[in-house]
């Protein structure tokens, strides 16, 4: 257990050795069913199994504890992303939909999905980035709502959403139509006959998440499927943990990076020595990150600017860690890494997606230079 989730863990306290059990549970989980299928799944093998695995020993039940707490949570989602970070996403994905329903002030949607979702029984994911992208004045939303007796009628097309299939679910954001600045937040049944989902073509790496580009024709979003309405107080709410528990795929990869970068020391120390970055230098990165990411996962609803930058900054700490990592793991690994067989070049093409998924690193700069 690293450092600084070792500091955390309270010996007296039930939940902390529930906590603890839960990620000792994933780390067999991971070393045992998921590490010898990652290659699959870089080739597009979708792992619903070991999502459902995880899922039903409360891998995605850590943050609904009555502390919220999000530090197990990114933990979790850390040890899978050491071995392979499409599926650290795909929990990212997961425990992200369970943070949805969890906050929502409708009971009636609580009682149907909460337990489903946060066991695994029902898998999913959150078609936020283009509402993110469009709150931060970036684009334009691309669902639009009008208003029916008992909710609404959505139409539009987002063009990629993760950890999705004919039986999920995914949270995501509408404008209303004529009303300008109002948006609603609503959970979609991808068995809905109103929903189609239309592959992606192929990607760099993460071919194996499940994502489809959603396409809504007249859905009717009744009153039992609305998260929030008005979205904004409730996106307030939930922003912070939504970006911090992104921080777990980070972690995870830069631990193996530096792993990697560990395992050819003894034959390759003599001339990698002379390379800029040092294992140690990466070390003292990811701790760094690592501590600041846990010292924030312990208030998530702290909604005043000073928190809300230290999480936008924590982000792109980890984005940028994660493309240096990889990087600097295949200056070490040398030609022995950048053959197919050999795990760097695939940590290569995942390392970016930390960076690009939304919140990208562009984004996020731009957020910072607002907030200034
Ligand atoms: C593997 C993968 C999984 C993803 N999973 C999710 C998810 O689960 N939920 C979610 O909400 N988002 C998901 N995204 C979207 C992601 O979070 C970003 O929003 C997306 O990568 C675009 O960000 P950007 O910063 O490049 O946007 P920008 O640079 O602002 O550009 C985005 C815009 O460019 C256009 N565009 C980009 N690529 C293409 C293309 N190939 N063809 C046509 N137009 C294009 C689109 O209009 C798009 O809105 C996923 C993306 C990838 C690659």
């Amino acid at each position: 257990m690293p450092a600084a989730v070792k500091q955390r863990v309270n010996p007296d306290s039930d939940l902390d050795l529930k906590r603890t059990a839960v990620l000792s549970d994933i780390r067999a989980a991971t070393r045992r069913d998921l590490a010898p299928m990652v290659d699959r799944i870089d080739h597009g093998h979708y792992p619903a199994d070991f999502l459902r695995s995880i899922g039903s020993r409360g891998a995605f039940q850590m943050h609904m504890a009555p502390d919220h707490d999000l530090g197990s949570a990114i933990e979790g989602m850390a040890i899978i992303g050491e071995a392979c970070l499409s599926t650290s996403f795909m929990a990212w994905c997961q425990n992200t939909v369970v943070w949805y329903i969890l906050n929502s002030d409708n009971d009636a949607l609580k009682a149907r999905f909460l337990d489903a979702a946060s066991t695994g029984a029902i898998l999913g994911g959150t078609g936020l980035s283009n509402p993110m992208k469009s709150m931060f004045g970036i684009e334009s939303y691309k669902l639009k709502g009008t208003r029916t007796a008992d909710g609404y009628v959505v139409r539009g097309l987002l063009p990629w959403v993760s950890n999705i299939g004919p039986d999920h679910i995914f949270g995501t954001i509408f404008e209303v139509e004529g009303e300008p600045g109002h948006t609603v937040m609503c959970l979609v049944d991808c068995a809905n006959p109103a929903v189609t989902l239309k592959p992606c073509e192929p990607f760099l790496a993460l071919d194996g998440t499940g994502t489809y580009a959603v396409q809504a024709r007249d859905l009717v979003v009744s009153s039992d499927f609305i998260l929030a309405d008005p979205a904004l107080p409730y996106v307030k709410k939930i922003r912070a943990g939504f970006i911090l528990l992104q921080a777990g795929m980070a972690i995870g990869l830069v631990r193996d990076c530096l792993a990697m970068m560990r395992e050819v020391a003894p034959s390759l120390g003599h001339v990698n020595r002379y390379l800029e970055t040092q294992p140690e230098d990466l070390e003292q990165r990811i701790a760094a990150l690592e501590a600041e990411v846990l010292d924030l996962a312990r208030t998530p609803y702290d909604t005043s600017d000073a928190y809300w930058r230290r999480v936008i900054e924590a982000r792109l700490a980890g984005g940028e860690a994660s493309v240096a990592a990889a990087h600097h793991a295949m200056l070490h690994c040398g030609a022995r890494g950048y053959v197919r067989a050999h795990r760097c070049q695939r940590r290569l093409r995942e390392s970016y997606f930390v960076a690009i998924v939304t919140p990208a690193t562009k984004q996020l700069r731009k957020m910072l230079a607002e907030l200034d």
